[in-house]
């Protein structure tokens, strides 16, 4: 697939130096996520779509700095269909008129086929899209190159869907994965690898502190993560709870109110 990286500019805190999005070109003009809206990215989309008119937009899934895009794309090009995997509570917060994927389903792209693949975790809507043809993973939030992924247990996170979905994706094998943040991953396997034992030494030593008297989440945070500054504490312990709900629903820790036990 011919595939150019046109770059969201909306900078933040939970988004690096912004988003990715990625347009495909070809018969069926695609742009995989919509960024937030920035006119600079609706420029350079219309810089890539050249002559073309977009035909659709790809949602992978409805965090707002993947989904907020939408309505002003649409209103610049009003003929663009959306899909995305339903999350109705978040969807109903834009105007467009989302057409509902789901996992499997082959969406004709650019001049190809994206096979749907449900990878639920981070959120639970999330899609990848794969171009099996040649063998290049639309990743979404699933991996970020050289940091790691917020699973906000509070918001429909889930670890135990992150971590079945991250070994989802590592057997379809996919040469590439482009991302919704950072640099495209060329080595899909080796970094897949890296980030499930990146989860399973956290785990070890959130049980190791446990083991060591640590009840609270916001105790097992200090202990985890000294020093953290306060505006990524929230994420530390967010990504603490995502664990611990994990151990719960495995039956290897129990929660009492605001304490957890190893059982
Ligand atoms: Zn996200």
């Amino acid at each position: 697939m011919n595939t150019t990286l046109v770059f969201g500019d909306n900078p933040g805190p939970y988004t690096g130096a912004g988003n990715n999005t990625y347009f495909i070109s070809g018969k069926i003009p695609t742009l995989v996520d919509a960024a937030t809206g920035q006119p600079s990215h609706l420029d350079g989309l219309a810089g890539a779509l050249g002559a073309a008119s977009l035909t659709q937009v790809l949602v992978t899934h409805a965090h707002p700095d993947h989904a907020d895009g939408c309505d002003p794309i649409a209103a610049r090009w009003p003929t663009a269909v959306f899909r995305k995997m339903p999350w109705l509570e978040r969807d109903t917060r834009h105007s467009v008129d989302f057409q509902p994927v789901a996992d499997g389903d082959p969406i004709p792209a650019g001049d190809g086929t994206l096979r749907t693949v449900h990878t639920p975790g981070h959120a639970p809507d999330h899609l990848c899209f794969f171009d099996e043809a040649g063998g290049t993973l639309f990743c979404g939030d699933l991996v970020v190159l050289g940091s790691s992924v917020v699973i906000p247990s509070s918001r429909g996170g889930s670890l135990t869907q992150y971590l079945a979905s991250l070994r989802r994706v590592r057997d379809l094998a996919p040469a590439r994965m482009l991302p919704a943040h950072g640099s495209a991953i060329d080595a899909p396997g080796s970094v897949i690898d890296g980030y499930l034992e990146h989860r399973q030494r956290r785990e070890d030593q959130i049980i190791d502190v446990m083991r060591a008297g640590a009840r609270h989440p916001d105790v097992i945070v200090e202990r985890l993560y000294q020093g953290v500054r306060a505006e990524l504490r929230l994420l530390a312990k967010e990504s603490v709870l995502s664990h611990l709900i994990k151990l719960r629903d495995e039956g290897r820790v129990r929660v009492d109110g605001e304490e957890w036990a190893l059982s």
